[in-house]
């Protein structure tokens, strides 16, 4: 799989250096994981391992601050689970209906803009597809 490329890494390792501990050790576990798009949850257990005080609910709001500094983005997904990535440019999704994982590829070509969203006066500054189906190990 191409790999997709980071937006704002350099204002990852910036704000790395002005966090608390806590914070540090989510960043730390996002960054661990952050191919296989995880949970909150993944992060929280991943997140512990670096500093054991990390609660869940400084993992929700660290996310969320990540969130709102652009550094991550919530990733699509299948059940409605929230899931976090890199904020990279845009890119294809593909989510396996038997595993749930997501994987990305590049984008080749722009997929074809709805009539209906130029009609209704939207302007599209970016478009990405979400294919659901089996990945390769789950088909075996
Ligand atoms: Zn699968
Ligand atoms: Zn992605």
């Amino acid at each position: 799989m191409p790999a997709v490329t980071s937006l704002h890494l350099e204002k990852f390792q910036e704000s790395e250096r002005r966090l608390t501990p806590q914070r540090r050790a989510v960043l730390k576990a996002f960054l661990e994981l952050s191919q296989e798009h995880p949970t909150a949850e993944a992060i929280y257990r991943a997140a512990r391992r670096h500093c054991p005080t990390v609660g869940m609910a400084t993992v929700y709001r660290s996310l969320e601050l990540f969130v709102q500094k652009g550094i991550i983005v919530k990733a699509p997904t299948l059940n409605g689970t929230a899931r976090y990535e890199m904020n990279k440019i845009p890119h294809n999704h593909f989510v396996c209906l038997k595993c749930g994982r997501t994987y990305e590829f590049l984008i080749k070509q722009e997929p074809v803009v709805d009539r209906d969203i130029k009609k209704d006066g939207f302007e599209v500054i970016s478009a990405s597809m979400i294919f659901f189906g089996y990945c390769p190990a789950c088909q075996e």
